[in-house]
């Protein structure tokens, strides 16, 4: 007889081996990291002894589940913002407050909190995206867990990098110092198409080729991500990665909400791993990835959890539940994803899709001993049918929550006794927490309260304060105008013939100014469209002093101008006006010198509202002496054009418009 250190008796032993072996009553015998024997009670005990002898009461004992995509520290940000579009929390609220909070001991304390979450639902192994992974290791792997950590690398400076250079250079470090680790695999994450340009996705996957290192990658997850690729590429994801060599790696693809019959194929086929992420996808309404399909197809497909952000939280048994539901009405056939084969995906087959089922996922003697036990006594969970052995699957998958998990195992280490963590302190944990929320807060309750601030949050560009000396006159016809325009006097430096739609968005407190969003359209000669920007102005308030208000002449203020790189549709869910204004307008720009000085004039007829034809003279400056100066010479321009300047419309256009909105109104 043999001697081991530790014996599990009495269990309804799940193994997730390749038949499916479950033994009642099972025992499994343990030696140090690793499972030395899975079987029936009987024999196991005949022939192992054990040091310590573990009886497990009737409880389910089964492998350790298996994360396969979450961004841990993010349990730190948990119920920030809620209920809002994948670019509006990414951009608008996630990745500002990220570039301000995330360090390394806020990713040290979020992924205590998240082990700490992760254990007491049953999960052994998570495969990790974030910044400063090799601290999200270091904290791991004190807590006593297995993880792949994927150190992040995208176009955008992030907190742990300026550059994706930078990026590259924190992932060979990674893969230096953690490669042969027992419980920690390094990886390399590039985030996602629309964050990498091709030298990213280039460099990711050159460093993975050289060390043979897992690739964590978002894939499809919207429909907006893989349009917009197919418009500018016209191909969908998968054939585009492929291109920078990226199904040559070690590829875990997380969502792949939007992928077609070809794209599984070719997953399929070079052996990526794909991650499931019913509750996020459910959250965020990115849509229904079809993973029976996918199974059918041969994937190996796991289930996750995603961040904390887009889940609230990490119940794993409330993943591989909603994993089942989903995929029933998805392929509209009850039988789709049986309660077995969502604990497969749970287990062994989400180890094989992070790349890791030759060391965990299934009871198997050489397999690390990562296990799980489950109480299914509790009265939610009765009573038990025996006549059917395998309704203990739907048992532990339709039934039991995760406070039914009561031990939990990973390396041949306890980290959960009878619902008591061993590595971890949970009371702590959770006031350190509540410090770091105050602190965002107050961070966000300054921001909110400024379109200024909140613009500046989102990046792009940088402010930018001026002033606009502008004078308009109503006007008949264009034609004698121009004719002027060409007279000497006036050097015509540059023409252009536009189509402006500006929307402006009001806020409840005038003091914060208007936003303007122009979409300009360029029109050639013949007057079709060339070309098309988008741009944003914080308009502040009118300076109306008595100098510019005698002259008829508005001076206003802008405080920031940048390209606008977000959709219409963004700014109006992010800024959340209280009023927007259309306008929209014929425009033919001059760019002209008059007496050694550049002025606009524009020659404007608003077609939206209908507010007839205008003359206006522009000119931007950075000081308010200069301002004045500039509006002298608007007068002398007016004279020079024929247009006399009593005739001076004292409101912009926006007033305009809003005045002939209340009239209709
Ligand atoms: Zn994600």
């Amino acid at each position: 007889m043999e001697t081991v250190e530790l014996i599990l008796k009495n269990a309804i032993v799940l193994s997730m081996d390749a038949q499916f072996s479950l033994y009642e009553p099972g025992a499994v015998a343990i030696q140090g990291d690793h499972i030395v024997e899975v079987g029936p009670e009987e024999q196991v005990l005949e022939k192992y002894k054990a040091d310590t002898v573990h009886d497990c009461k009737g409880k389910v004992l089964m492998p350790g589940m298996v994360n396969t995509h979450t961004h841990v520290p993010m349990t730190l940000l948990r119920g920030l913002a809620d209920d809002l579009r994948l670019d509006v929390w990414l951009m608008g609220y996630m990745m500002p407050v990220e570039r301000e909070f995330v360090s390394p001991d806020f990713v040290r304390l979020g992924t205590k909190l998240a082990c700490a979450e992760l254990i007491k639902t049953g999960v052994t192994t998570f495969n990790d995206m974030y910044y400063f992974e090799d601290d999200i290791a270091e904290a791991t792997a004190e807590a006593g867990m297995r993880a792949v950590v994927g150190q992040t690398v995208m176009k955008f400076p992030s907190p742990d990098a300026a550059s994706f250079e930078d990026s590259i250079r924190h992932c060979k470090k990674l893969i230096d110092k953690w490669t042969g680790n027992p419980l920690i695999v390094p990886a390399i994450a590039p985030h996602a198409v629309y964050t990498c340009t091709p030298d990213v996705l280039t460099a990711c996957v050159d460093l993975a080729k050289e060390n043979d290192t897992i690739v964590h990658f978002h894939v499809s997850e919207t429909h907006d991500e893989v349009q917009n690729l197919r418009n500018e590429h016209g191909i969908p994801v998968i054939p585009y990665v492929r291109k920078f060599g990226m199904l040559e790696t070690k590829l875990v693809a997380a969502h792949c909400v939007f992928v077609d019959h070809g794209e599984i194929r070719s997953m399929r086929n070079a052996g990526v791993g794909i991650a499931h992420n019913p509750t996020s996808n459910l959250k965020l309404a990115s849509g229904f990835a079809p993973v029976a399909e996918m199974i059918n197809l041969g994937c190996n497909v796991g289930i996750g959890t995603d961040g904390t952000g887009s889940n609230n939280d990490l119940d794993f048994f409330e993943e591989i539940r909603l994993a089942s539901f989903i995929a029933k009405p998805v392929a509209e056939d009850p039988t789709a994803l049986p309660a077995r084969q969502v604990l497969e995906m749970a287990t062994i087959m989400g180890a094989k899709a992070i790349h890791m089922g030759d060391i965990i996922g299934s009871l198997e003697p050489g397999k690390r001993a990562d296990i799980v036990l489950v109480d299914i006594s509790p009265i939610h969970n009765q009573p038990r049918f025996r006549r059917d052995p395998e309704g203990i699957y739907a048992q532990l998958i339709y039934a039991s929550k995760s406070t039914d998990v009561t031990d939990v195992m990973v390396n041949g280490q306890w980290l959960m006794r009878e619902k008591v963590l061993t590595t971890l302190d949970e009371e702590d944990l959770i006031k350190q927490a509540n410090v770091v929320a105050n602190k965002i807060d107050k961070f966000l309750r300054g921001r909110e309260e400024s379109v200024h601030s909140k613009l500046i949050a989102i990046g792009g560009a940088a402010e930018e304060e001026s002033f606009e000396v502008q004078a308009k006159v109503t006007i008949e016809d264009r034609s004698a105008i121009i004719d002027a325009l060409h007279d000497q006097g006036v050097k015509i430096l540059r023409k252009r013939h536009y189509h402006e739609f500006d929307t402006y968005f009001a806020f409840e407190d005038d003091e914060q100014g208007v936003l303007r969003y122009r979409e300009d359209e360029f029109l050639n000669e013949k007057g079709k469209v060339e070309n098309v920007r988008s741009r944003l102005t914080l308009i502040g308030e009118r300076v109306d002093e008595e100098n510019g208000q005698a002259q008829n002449v508005l001076l206003s203020r802008t405080r920031y101008f940048a390209p606008a790189t977000h959709s219409l549709r963004f700014y109006t869910e992010y800024f959340k006006p209280t009023q927007s204004i259309e306008i929209e307008k014929d425009r033919l720009r001059y760019q002209i010198e008059f007496k050694g000085t550049e002025f606009f004039v524009n020659l404007d007829t608003l077609i939206k509202p209908e507010l007839g034809k205008f003359l206006e003279i522009k000119s931007r400056t950075w000081s308010r002496e200069d301002a004045d100066n500039k509006t002298a010479l608007i007068q002398e321009l007016f004279k020079q054009l024929g247009i006399f300047t009593d005739q001076l419309v004292t409101e912009d256009y926006l007033q305009m418009a809003k005045t002939a909105h209340r009239n209709v109104g």
